[in-house]
């Protein structure tokens, strides 16, 4: 895979500070049992990296000491780690807002069949991607067969009041099949409500429309089909300065799964740590006595795929989120 850090470390973007800390997306490791076209991860079944227990231990303490409001889990599929469950139980008992990134395969999963149950007792938010409503296009970007698979996800969240009941939030997850910026997202948001109810009876929240990132396969793919340089382009023309107060980084820090830090899972996946005062790499045991309000932001090119157009953050399009 090619390398695209030193293309995007060459881009200017304007200097950006975090603020005060809201969100802690904590990356449980990297096994998931897809293994999708764009996965900025590079997730897949043969992937070892995993969060340990005492890790986890110290990210529970960590939303205890720092008040943190919302606890984003992340992967991989993250309810494959073995203290997915501690976790998500130890988070709500602090009265956390926790947000699963759920593939919606994994429901189905053997050993998962009463995932969906968990995740409904504990009143966790769901993030699932779902690049289109039509077969074809889901399983060219995340393999065959995910497309019915994510179907029967979204049919077994629904039974359980997901996308219905105020307390279980379903939220879907749109991006690009190739290097475009996204549509306006309150338009494919009933797009997507209209087919989907229609065709399978499915409901859900809201639909986050997001850019792709040119890094890890989507970045390597850039570079290999000669596209990497137009793509940057199109980002950076459609950067709008008034994108820079939403992007995520502000007021969320990513973890990995041995406890560092960073500005967000795109630095994360890039390997651009958080650094702090003296030290090249901060880590969770340095959230216990420290807030990071202020950090400056490691920015690169990449930045240019949060500021583009509408926007992009965990929330979807910055522009619709503003009005
Ligand atoms: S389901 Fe998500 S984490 Fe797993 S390979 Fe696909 S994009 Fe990556
Ligand atoms: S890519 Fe990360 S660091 Fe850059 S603007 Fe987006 S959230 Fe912030």
């Amino acid at each position: 895979m090619r390398d695209t850090l030193p293309l995007l470390d060459a881009i200017p973007f304007p200097a950006i500070a975090r603020g005060r800390l809201g969100t802690l997306q904590v990356n449980l490791g990297y096994r998931c049992n897809q293994s999708c076209v764009h996965c900025h991860v590079n997730a897949g079944p043969n992937r070892t990296e995993e969060m340990t227990g005492d890790i986890v231990d110290l990210v529970l303490t960590v939303i205890e000491r720092r008040a943190v409001a919302t606890l984003d889990v992340t992967g991989g599929a993250p309810e494959l780690n073995p203290h997915f469950r501690r976790l998500v139980r130890g988070a709500r008992s602090h009265g956390v807002h926790v947000m699963d990134r759920c593939n919606l395969t994994i429901l189905s999963e053997p050993g998962q069949e009463d995932l969906a149950d968990f995740l409904a007792a504990e009143q966790v938010e769901i993030i699932a991607s779902m690049p289109c409503y039509l077969a074809d296009n889901v399983e060219r970007q995340r393999g065959k067969g995910v497309f019915d698979g994510s179907i029967r996800g979204l049919k077994r969240l629904n039974a359980l009041g997901y996308g219905r009941d105020e307390n279980l939030v379903l939220n879907l997850v749109y991006n690009p099949q190739g290097p475009s910026l996204p549509p306006p997202q309150a338009a494919l948001e009933a797009d997507y409500k209209r087919i989907l109810g229609e065709t399978h009876g499915v409901v859900f929240d809201n639909l986050f429309v997001l850019a792709n990132m040119p890094i890890q396969r989507f970045g390597s793919m850039l570079v290999s089909k000669g596209e990497f340089d137009g793509y940057l382009q199109l980002l950076q023309h459609a950067h709008l300065d008034a994108n820079l107060d939403g992007v995520m980084c502000r007021g969320m820090i990513s973890v990995d799964w041995q406890g560092y830090l960073y500005d967000c899972d795109f630095n994360q996946m890039l390997d651009l740590p958080l650094a702090r005062g003296g030290k090249a790499r901060a880590h969770l045991t340095d959230l216990l006595a420290d807030d990071l309000d202020g950090n400056p932001v490691r920015v690169a090119g990449h930045c240019f795929g949060c500021t583009a157009g509408q926007g992009s953050s965990c929330g979807g399009a910055l522009k619709d989120a503003a009005e």
